[in-house]
């Protein structure tokens, strides 16, 4: 896809005369490139109508940098379709939140309660699991199986056939149990449609969920739309989660379904194993769909901003995919300080979506800053410590001195010991990574 796209936009560029023609044929083989991509017809050809509005044949003419303006526009356009225009509820820790996945069966319903669940309670909440498919056989046992090997609680029976009953039951009883995210996963039976979205409405009417999240198999294709609307119309679905990203699907579905049920993505599942979830960002996503790359934009912010005698050592550090304690703790410092190398680093995807989400920059300062005293307090352990890679070495007495000497809790350290993982894993991406030189960074 990327490809076709860049093809397009160069043969553009090449063109002497940029005129209605030679645009339309561009935007012609682009629209070809999202259709393969699976982003809907009707979503491509609003984005087609609304890119020759924005691009101004005369800008184009007068020798500016062709490439960018459009690839801009079609960048642009691609976010607005995955931006809703309001967040999605947001649960809150110590309150008691019910939240309930639907879609269809086969979809990842069932594993991606559980990574949710998992990634919330790695962040301190208390979350638990409720088997509300009473459809398909085994459904209660892979829940359980999955629930247990995370040690999440989980309710649910061999016997009761009725799943709006389990759920009320399974809602109530962890509602005493003080537990701040219930999660309800739901059958997905295929071929029986009408009664699956009639079981839907009831469970939802019986749990009053404060958010119902619909999860999407990234490899249905054109499907997308008519799938998120038809339970669009029968649950009031605030989220969406598009899983199995880590297979041929280009995602275009994605879009489809923000489009259909007006709620944004809020995660994706990259794998079967329970920490293969990540937090979705949109930029990141569109750049990938366009066949940009993760990096590109990250790489331009290096040239731009980082001093010349400073990007070797960082490009160099980066090359390697050693993420360090020490490495950790000089990003968290350069954050900060918002310099150069800190603006790089709010770029890398990933890196800064879930450190320092919009809005919160006071609130993720402060856990930065708290992060940063743990580390101080590794040092007096004795230097070596801030340079493991591998924080399976941070063994219980470890954490437990680590805390004392920052005067913080056990469960804080373990979280900053979580974000290191986070973080480590999105810095391995980088490793080997051909680094351009100056200048020979393409448009696309
Ligand atoms: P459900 O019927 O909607 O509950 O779907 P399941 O959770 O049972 O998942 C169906 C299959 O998809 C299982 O084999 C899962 O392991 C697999 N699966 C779920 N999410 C992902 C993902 O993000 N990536 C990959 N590769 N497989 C996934
Ligand atoms: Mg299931």
């Amino acid at each position: 896809l990327g490809g076709s796209i860049s093809r397009a936009i160069q043969q553009m560029s090449n063109a002497t005369i940029i005129d209605e023609k030679v645009l339309n044929e561009c935007l012609n083989e682009i629209t070809r490139a999202l259709l393969q991509a699976d982003v809907q017809f009707k979503l491509v050809r609003e984005m087609q109508t609304n890119i020759k509005k924005i691009v101004n044949l005369d800008d184009l003419a007068a020798g500016h940098n062709k490439r960018r303006i459009i690839q801009q526009a079609i960048f642009n356009e691609l976010c607005k379709i995955l931006d809703p225009g309001k967040p999605s509820f947001t649960p809150k820790k110590g309150k008691p939140s019910v939240i309930m996945f639907v879609g269809l069966q086969g979809s990842g319903k069932t594993t991606t309660c559980t990574k949710y669940a998992y990634y919330h309670q790695k962040k301190g909440w208390k979350p638990a699991l409720v088997c509300a498919d009473t459809f398909r056989a085994g459904a209660f046992d892979q829940l359980k199986q999955n629930a247990t090997k995370a040690k999440i609680p989980f309710y649910g029976s061999y016997t009761e056939s009725d799943p709006v009953r389990i759920a009320v039951e399974g809602v109530e009883t962890f509602k005493k149990e003080n537990c701040d995210l219930i999660i309800v996963d739901t059958s997905g039976r295929h071929k029986q449609e009408a009664a699956l979205f009639e079981e839907m409405r009831q469970v939802s009417e019986a749990t009053k969920p404060d958010l119902v999240i619909f999860v999407m198999d990234s490899s249905i294709g054109q499907a997308a739309f008519d799938q998120a609307q038809a339970f669009k119309q029968s649950v009031s679905v605030g989220a969406v989660i598009v899983t199995k990203m880590d297979g041929h699907a280009k995602g275009g579905g994605a879009l489809s379904a923000v489009a259909a049920t007006k709620s944004p993505v809020i995660f994706i599942g990259t794998g079967e194993h329970m920490d293969e979830f990540e937090v979705f960002d949109v930029k990141p996503f569109v750049s990938r769909l366009l066949g940009m790359g993760d990096w590109s934009g990250f790489m331009d912010k290096i040239h731009e901003v980082v001093p010349m005698d400073q990007q070797p050592e960082l490009l160099q550090k980066l090359s390697e995919g050693n993420f360090t304690l020490r490495i950790m703790y000089e990003q968290f410092q350069n954050i900060l300080k918002m310099g150069p190398i800190g603006q790089v680093f709010s770029m890398l995807p990933g890196f800064s979506s879930e450190l320092m989400p919009k809005g919160r920059e006071k609130e993720s300062q402060a856990k930065i800053k708290r992060y940063m005293t743990m580390m101080d307090s590794m040092t007096n352990e004795g230097k070596q410590l801030l340079f493991i890679s591998n924080p399976k070495l941070m063994n219980d007495s470890r954490i437990m001195r680590i805390a004392r000497g920052s005067g913080r809790q056990v469960r804080e350290v373990m979280e900053m010991l979580e974000e290191y993982k986070r973080l480590a894993k999105i810095w391995s991406k980088m490793k080997g990574l051909k680094i351009p030189k100056k200048g020979e960074m393409s448009a696309l």
